[in-house]
């Protein structure tokens, strides 16, 4: 592959590493992703990836679990640590050098989130995947990836999701939906579109951070991000 980026974030949500419409683990999936990320790190591109955990528990279902939002929030984050360290095994034994970061100490399965370790980590060629979001509740997962993507210096933030990008509307509810290639963040907020959650993409917006919205399960999706191809969606000043 010829990379685009020198240091890429990627984020992928929770739903990634589940079947389709399914909760739980899928090792055939987090295996996908490994494959490429094995792609990337093999043409010297240095990889963090933030793993969500909505395939386990999201902190808004707390209501309907009857658990408090925090209580909630903080199971979310521990989510995260068990995809992370699915990703990390299955990196491991596609022979990728790999270290999880988190956010939330789990000190006997993980490092803890050190800025300056983490970014010894990439420049050693090691994927840094960063668990726990940013450690505190009312947050996501999506926040913590601009975040962390703006403090680890990368050059741009993928968002890997299970949609093929931004559309003019809501693809479920309009069959005529246009996906729109390339966006700037003001056309984003004037034409009122979703992109992720707002305290996510202001951090995007003022650190002047772009960001690629695209399929994770279309082929070779995160190896074609990294190289710069036009897929999904691109945001930017
Ligand atoms: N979470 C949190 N603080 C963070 C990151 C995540 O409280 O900094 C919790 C929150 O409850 C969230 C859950 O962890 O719903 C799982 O993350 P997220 O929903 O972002 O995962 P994804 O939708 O990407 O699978």
């Amino acid at each position: 592959m010829e990379p685009h980026y020198r240091r890429l974030l990627l984020k992928v949500s929770g739903e990634g590493f589940a079947k389709q419409g399914e909760t739980g683990l899928d090792v055939a999936r987090v295996g996908a992703l490994a494959e490429q990320l094995k792609t990337l790190t093999a043409a010297g591109v240095q990889v963090a990836c933030v793993i969500g955990g909505g395939n386990i528990l999201r902190g808004a279902q707390s209501a309907e679990l009857g658990i408090d939002r925090a209580t909630a929030d903080y199971m979310g984050m521990l989510a995260t640590v068990i995809n992370g360290l699915a990703l990390c095994d299955s990196l491991e034994a596609h022979g990728v050098p790999t270290r999880v970061l988190s956010a939330v100490e789990v000190h006997k399965v993980c490092e803890p989130f050190i800025r300056r370790r983490a970014l010894r980590h990439l420049e050693k060629g090691r994927v840094v995947v960063l668990a726990g979001g940013l450690g505190s509740p009312y947050f996501t997962t999506d926040t913590a990836a601009a975040q962390r993507a703006v403090e680890l210096d990368c050059d741009v933030l993928l968002k890997a999701t299970l949609v093929d990008g931004v559309y003019d509307a809501d693809p479920k509810h309009h069959p005529d939906a246009q996906l729109l290639p390339d966006l700037s963040f003001a056309e984003v907020l004037r034409r009122q579109l979703r992109v992720m959650d707002q305290t996510a993409f202001a951090m995007c917006q003022e650190n002047d951070l772009p960001l690629v919205v695209f399929n994770m399960n279309a082929p070779d999706g995160v190896v074609r991000a990294a190289q710069g191809e036009n897929v999904g969606t691109l945001i930017h000043n």
